[in-house]
């Protein structure tokens, strides 16, 4: 491993103003994905600002019933909360989804957005890559295309957000907070990440040095129910091959609001408005659902190997609106 300094933050306004003097300094939070990259070569700082002792490990109910969550949560306390659960099984639900036991005790809610593609060339610094190295090409475009996008991609990156949070985060319109220099500024998830276009080394709209201390979730309509589910290679551990969040909200049998959000199909979580648009008013039926799909599906551009995500991400978001649909009915 490559020597580097680390710093641990006491208080955040501080974090930011070392990390904005320094280009090569970034934040350290649980670990999971900067220290795999610092041990394959992906990344390089120079300085680690460790922010885990800063003080935004709560989770606070708000004056509205929404929750703000706190930036060093751990994944697994944030499943496990008693209001998450009963309030947003889609959020419980996508964190448990994600990695292994181990890694959410470490994994932090400001982490998890932050975290980076699982791209196999993104991680092997042998081939080349226009997000780790901008400009040098993409080895996934005429390589291995099984787990890159359908939705949204460009000639430049083909990459997916690997993030379960983030997706089931889209579907609750949540917002993140950010501290810069400035002071705090309030971002929407769904405006948080960013599609690769001609820079896809920006995975976010976050300047050098900002930081993200918290997130903030609405609250949702005492009738609205939500979940998550998440196709993958194998039954845990392992990134999602299409992953789908909804909230849906009826009203006398017909469909007030559907909130959705894909994963697994994109570089960034997917909020698939053509489908919310498509659903509003109708009675929440299976041809509804997959005409949902469709109008949503209409826009995707699989690559060679990785066609079958549209037919999988069709079926996974009709079965998450049927099982929705059969609670509300209950
Ligand atoms: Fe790099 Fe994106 Fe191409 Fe993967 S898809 S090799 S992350 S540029």
């Amino acid at each position: 491993m490559i020597p580097f300094d680390y710093a641990r933050a006491t208080d955040a306004r501080t974090a930011v103003a070392t990390v904005m003097a320094r280009p090569d300094a970034v934040f350290l939070g649980g670990g999971t994905n900067l220290v795999d990259h610092m041990k394959l070569g992906v990344a390089a700082p120079e300085l680690l600002v460790d922010v885990t002792r800063l003080p935004l490990d709560r989770i606070e109910e708000m004056p509205d019933g929404g929750l703000r969550i706190g930036a060093t949560v751990r994944n697994s306390d944030l499943a496990a909360h008693p209001l998450v659960r009963q309030r947003y099984p889609v959020l419980s639900q996508a964190l448990l989804a994600g990695a292994s036991g181990q890694l959410r005790n470490a994994a932090t809610t400001g982490g998890n957005l932050l975290q980076r593609t699982r791209c196999g060339y993104f991680q092997d610094v042998t081939t080349p890559c226009n997000k780790r190295e901008p400009g040098a090409g993409c080895a996934a475009i005429g390589g291995w295309t099984r787990h890159h996008a359908v939705l949204g991609a460009s000639e430049h990156c083909v990459a997916v957000h690997p993030s379960d949070m983030a997706v089931a985060m889209s579907a609750l319109d949540a917002v993140v907070i950010v501290l810069g220099a400035d002071g705090e500024r309030r971002v929407p998830v769904t405006e948080f990440h960013r599609l690769p276009g001609d820079e896809p080394e920006r995975d976010t709209v976050l300047a050098h040095g900002e930081l993200v201390i918290a997130v903030e979730v609405p609250a949702l309509p005492s009738t609205a129910r939500s979940a998550y589910r998440k196709v993958r290679d194998r039954a845990s551990y392992a990134f999602a091959l299409v992953s789908v969040a909804a909230v849906l909200d009826t009203e006398e049998g017909r469909v007030r609001q559907a909130r959705i959000a894909l994963g697994g199909v994109a570089h960034k979580p997917w909020r698939a408005t053509r489908a919310e648009e498509a659903l509003r008013g109708a009675v929440p039926a299976e041809d509804a659902f997959r005409r949902a799909a469709d109008a949503e599906l209409s826009a995707a551009r699989p690559l060679p190997d990785n066609g079958f995500k549209v037919p999988m991400t069709r079926n996974t978001l009709a079965a998450v609106l049927r099982e929705l649909g059969t609670q509300e009915r209950r």
